[in-house]
This record gives C-alpha cells, structure tokens and sequence, in this order.
C-alpha cells in the first residue's frame, strides 16, 4: 500500500478548496487505505479533512475487520455502536473545528446517506468526491503498473488453458465453472467469466448459459479478476474444431484493428483517436455497424474506470495510464468476435499487459 496516497488527496483538496472528502464502501476506500469495506446499512465512512489526519468510522463489529485490512496505519479508527447515530458521528468530526463551505462525497457512497449527511452539515456545498481521486487514480505509479502486470500474466495464465476446456458437449457454464476455478489459482476474487458461443457471442456481455458447445462453434471468452488489489481483463477467441472460413476473415480484420488501436496509444494522443484507430479498420472492412461499443475503458482498483476510449472524449492520453483496446464484431444470430488486451500509455507509445496469441485459436 502506498502511503503517499492520503497525502496526494489532502494535497489536491487543498488546491480545490475543499474541506474534506467523505469515502464511503468503494474502490476510493480500497485504494486510499487497502480497505475492502462491505457497503451496508450501517455506514462506514472514511472522513479525510484537507488538513487533519483522517478517521475511518466504522461500525463497532465491523472494526475487527477495518483492522484486518491495516487501514489503520492510515487512519483512526472511530468504530460507533448499535445505538449511536453514525451521520451525528461524521457531522461532529467534520464540524469539530468550524463549519465545513465544502465537502466531497465519494461518487458512489449511496444516496440515503448523503442525503443524511447534507441534512446534517447544511453550511457545506457539497462535489464529487472524484474532483479529488480521478487525477490520483487515472496516471498509475510504478507499483500499480506492476501490479496491472502481474494481474495480466496471471489472466494470460488461465487462457493458456481454455483450448483444452472447450469440447464439443460440454456447456458453456461448464467451461465457465472451471475457468472461474483457474482464475482463483492466481487472484484473489474472480470478476466476470463470459463464455459465449455461437449465436451468444454477438452479445458483447453474455455471460454464461446451458448451451452446448457444438463442433465449428466460435466461443468469446472474455475473463478477468482481481489480483492484489488491481484488475485483469483478457479477451481471446476460440473456435471447436476447425474454423470456419468467415469467421476466420472476420477475425483477420478484427486482429487488424485491434493492432492500430494499441499502435495509436501515445502520450499527447486523444482518447478517441485510438477507438477512431480501431474502428476505421473495421469500417472500412464493412463491418462499421458491428462494431457496437466503445474501443475500451480504464482499469486499476476498478474493472471499468476512466478513461473511456471513445469517441468524443478528447482527454490526452498520458504516461501511465492504464485501459483496454478491445474492439469487437458482432453479428446478430451467428457468431461475435472481440479481443482485448489491457495496455499501459508509455513514454513513447503503449505496453501490453496481455501476451497470449491473438488469432483465432482452434481447439480440440
Ligand atoms: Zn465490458
Ligand atoms: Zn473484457
Ligand atoms: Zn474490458
């Protein structure tokens, strides 16, 4: 854990005028103080003021918890019991020293909280807590990109395995059964397992069902969890048996553009001109209409986070910056296609954390 993270925020508060940031259950909890808090009725909230050492209240049965995780070398904990009113307890810390103009709100701490909470500190404007955590997370530090690694090779390491997995009569809740199992060898939780054959490929977020694989079935499988702390996200295609030939040229372009996306990645280069990369190739193809959803999305503590590769987001692009490049092709009723590598901007263009083969990959 680093702890320079607590600091980097108060840092940016401070140049935003903002009095304190209020994270409740979240990724911002689990990357500010490593603490993977349920999000219950009772509240949890970490209150980080810009310029006093943050408290991390917590639910008295839940502080066993909150100490397991070593949230407190980063925080006080000020666990409050069954009869206390929690929104009283933050009101007290944040109005401690005077009255609060403004006050951040994680952007997913739930409403009936913050609704409480601004009943009870009415002198504060309150933001998005994202004002403060979205520069810190969007530019990963050299520990969070060796952690994306690793988390690649570990997800590399499990579609090592699926070509043998995938036999002509088994399910695709059976293929993912046993993928969900080869993803805990290597990370701590599994986060979505998409095994979609045939006809179910066309849908982008197919998960899985009792379909049987059949012999010359393209199957999308699109898999990742967390390891350490941060995210895996790898997508390969496969076929069972032979592959058939138009699928094999639908692949070929996909392939193609999957390659000018990641060779568009650059610092200084926009957001959307590694998904216009992408999707010029498969337009010009003349699968444009196929191709429906952005080219990819951020990843670090979240699976999806910014920045969104997509058209109309012209944010530049900067070293350490981390996201996928996962154009698809999908044709209603017959067959999808997607591949997705997670990439890291360098210095001069982009590092992959995937290495597995892109092709089409035959099985049995
Ligand atoms: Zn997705
Ligand atoms: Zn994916
Ligand atoms: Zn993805």
């Amino acid at each position: 854990m680093d702890t320079t993270r607590i600091r980097r925020a108060q840092e940016a508060m401070q140049a935003e005028g903002i009095d304190a940031l209020l994270v409740g259950p979240s990724p911002d909890l689990r990357w500010l103080v490593g603490y993977d808090a349920l999000p219950l009725e009772r509240l949890t909230m970490l209150v980080v003021p810009a310029e006093a050492d943050p408290q991390l209240v917590v639910p008295a049965l839940e502080a066993p918890r909150a100490e397991a995780s070593g949230a407190t070398a980063y925080a006080e904990l000020r666990p409050w019991e069954e009869v206390e009113d929690p929104i009283a307890v933050v009101r007290d810390l944040l109005t401690a020293t005077g009255s609060p103009r403004v006050l951040a709100v994680q952007d997913q701490l739930w409403s009936s909280f913050t609704l409480a909470l601004q009943q009870a500190v009415t002198s504060a404007r309150w933001v998005a807590g994202s004002r403060v955590t979205r520069e810190l997370r969007v530019v990963k530090t050299d520990d969070e990109i060796a952690a994306l690694r690793a988390a690649g090779a570990a997800i590399d390491a499990v579609h090592a395995q699926v070509a043998e997995m995938l036999r002509p009569g088994r399910t695709e809740a059976e293929v993912g059964r046993e993928i969900t199992e080869r993803i805990l060898d290597d990370h701590d939780v599994v986060n979505f397992v998409i095994v979609g054959s045939g006809p179910n490929g066309a849908s982008p977020h197919h998960e899985l069902s009792d379909r049987p694989l059949a012999e010359g079935d393209p199957v999308v499988v699109d898999i990742g969890g967390t390891r350490e702390g941060y995210c895996s996200d790898e997508t390969r295609n496969y076929v069972v048996g032979r592959c058939p030939a138009e699928y094999a040229e639908v692949h070929l372009v996909l392939e193609e553009a999957q390659r000018a996306g990641v060779a568009a990645v650059a610092p200084g280069a926009t957001a959307e001109s590694v998904d216009a990369a992408a999707r010029e190739v498969i337009a010009d193809a003349g699968y444009g209409d196929s191709f429906i959803h952005r080219t990819g999305h951020g990843i670090g503590v979240e699976e999806h986070e910014p920045p969104w590769i997509v058209a109309g987001n012209t944010e530049a692009l900067r070293a350490g910056m981390a996201f996928s490049v996962e154009p698809g092709i999908y044709l209603p009723d017959r067959f999808g296609a997607r591949i997705e590598d997670v990439v890291i901007v360098t210095d001069d263009g982009a590092e992959s954390v995937n290495h597995r083969p892109r092709h089409v990959i035959e099985a049995g």
